[in-house]
């Protein structure tokens, strides 16, 4: 297994002393969906217990570039392209509410994720990109968010070190952080509120019907839950009985790469941005001096979907990260990257993640498939979950573009 730098970085969680045999709701996964929507419910005081197969965070949610966006990554002109003029303005409201909700939740928990919002700058990889990025700044603009429009004349004073760059979009409320420690932290304020949170705890199978389920785990032990929440990505489709995970939702693998700590006045030259350039394709920020980056996954046949194996890396992906950086910044060449790994993230087809009841599943929900943009979706999206368990409503008016239902409404042809 190829661990990431953050895992190896982040404290274990502390298992708890009991086996509870019944609880309200049982939530499946402990990537950042699953310890959010734990954390959420346990605040309203709702008996929950998270069960998890490894280790918590030990899947994507630790193993990703640990950058909030906004916009699901991309030039906000496409959003509105993609979704329209009305669905875009909430999509991106919900990424920036999650932003602001999670850093709240970081200072009154006390929560250590070297956590620090400069912004993040979008880099044109291409001069067509530079158009696109002045076409999502106008529409930025006529919204009235928060951006800066980079010209590659003035790119110097943003990222010294870059070469190559077309010029570049600054937009002041992205983040980064350690994700490992994030959740893990999260999982600190989950169990210090009463969720029970179960590592090794792998569940091969869920029997019986709302108020009253069976969860069977692959070593025996049992759970019965009134409530069950599928949080486990692409990794555990088979567990949901109306087979709309299995149709809907599918694996892509993405890769990073990072150096140890660079000297200091190599490494204090390059700014604390979540940085991307290529429509978010490749990405990179700095960590306690290191360089850290991913991506290329579409410069391979295949585009690594269909994999669940996040064990290996791919050589040739490496190999094309490492040209990446000689290219765009050659101030660190003679600078090794010892660390490699990779991760899975799941997919829909329309882009957005299911939040929401399983349709044909009374008492069963979900929380998952956030293609490759989970880290900034997912402490909202599990207090929203949860207030669907326990209102069955949530008030955020982005909720609606996430049901499920969706998905089997298109199957019926509705
Ligand atoms: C290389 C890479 C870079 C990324 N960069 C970013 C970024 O910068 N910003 C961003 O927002 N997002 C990023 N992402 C995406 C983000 O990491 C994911 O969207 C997010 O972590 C998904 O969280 P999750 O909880 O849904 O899934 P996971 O973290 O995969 O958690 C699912 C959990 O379910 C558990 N599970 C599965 N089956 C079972 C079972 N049967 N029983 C018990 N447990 C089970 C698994 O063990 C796993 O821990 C990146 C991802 C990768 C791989």
């Amino acid at each position: 297994m190829s661990d990431s730098l953050w895992l190896r970085e982040a404290p274990a969680v502390t298992p708890p002393s009991t086996w509870p045999d019944r609880v309200d709701v049982a939530v499946i996964g402990g990537g950042v969906a699953g310890v959010a929507t734990a954390l959420h419910l346990a605040e309203r005081n709702v008996h929950v217990a998270l069960l998890e197969a490894g280790a918590i965070a030990s899947r994507a949610s630790g193993r990703n570039d640990g950058q909030l966006l906004l916009g699901l990554g991309e030039h906000y002109h496409r959003i509105h392209g993609q979704f329209g003029s009305e669905r875009a303005p909430l999509l991106w409201d919900f990424l920036r509410d999650n932003h602001t909700a999670l850093r709240s939740c970081l200072a009154a928990g006390d929560i250590d994720c070297d956590f620090a919002q400069m912004g993040g700058l979008r880099l044109a990889e291409t001069p067509h990109e530079w158009t696109e990025l002045e076409e999502a700044a106008a529409v930025l603009a006529r919204e009235q968010r928060p951006h800066e429009l980079v010209p590659a004349s003035a790119l110097d004073q943003w990222l010294p070190l870059g070469h190559e760059f077309h010029g570049a979009l600054h937009l002041p409320e992205e983040a980064v952080l350690q994700p490992a420690r994030l959740v893990r932290g999260l999982a600190r304020i989950a169990s210090s509120s009463g969720a029970s949170l179960h590592e090794d705890a792998a569940v091969a199978r869920v029997t019986g019907e709302a108020g009253d389920f069976t969860i069977e785990l692959a070593d025996g032990r049992t759970l019965r839950a009134a409530v069950v929440v599928h949080c486990t990505s692409t990794l555990g489709r088979e567990l949901d009985p109306s087979g709309l995970l299995a149709r809907t939702v599918f694996p892509f693998r993405g890769q990073v790469i990072a150096t140890d700590p660079l000297p200091i006045e190599l490494a204090s030259r390059f700014p604390p941005y979540a940085m991307s350039s290529n429509f978010c394709y490749e990405y990179f920020r700095m960590h306690r001096g290191r360089f850290v980056v991913g991506g290329m996954r579409w410069s391979v046949p295949g585009e690594e979907q269909g994999t669940l194996d996040d064990s290996v890396v791919n050589p040739t992906i490496t190999q094309n990260l490492r040209d990446y950086v000689r290219k765009h910044f050659p101030a660190l060449d003679g600078h090794d990257f010892p660390h490699a790994w990779t991760g899975i993230m799941a997919g829909t087809p329309d882009g957005l993640p299911l939040v929401g009841p399983l349709p044909g599943s009374a008492g069963q929900f979900a929380l998952l498939a956030f293609n490759g943009y989970g880290l900034s979706f997912a402490f909202l999206a599990g207090r929203c979950l949860a207030e669907l368990v326990v209102d069955g409503q949530s008030p955020h008016p982005a909720m609606p573009l996430f049901q499920p239902r969706r998905f089997a409404d298109a199957a019926l042809g509705s």
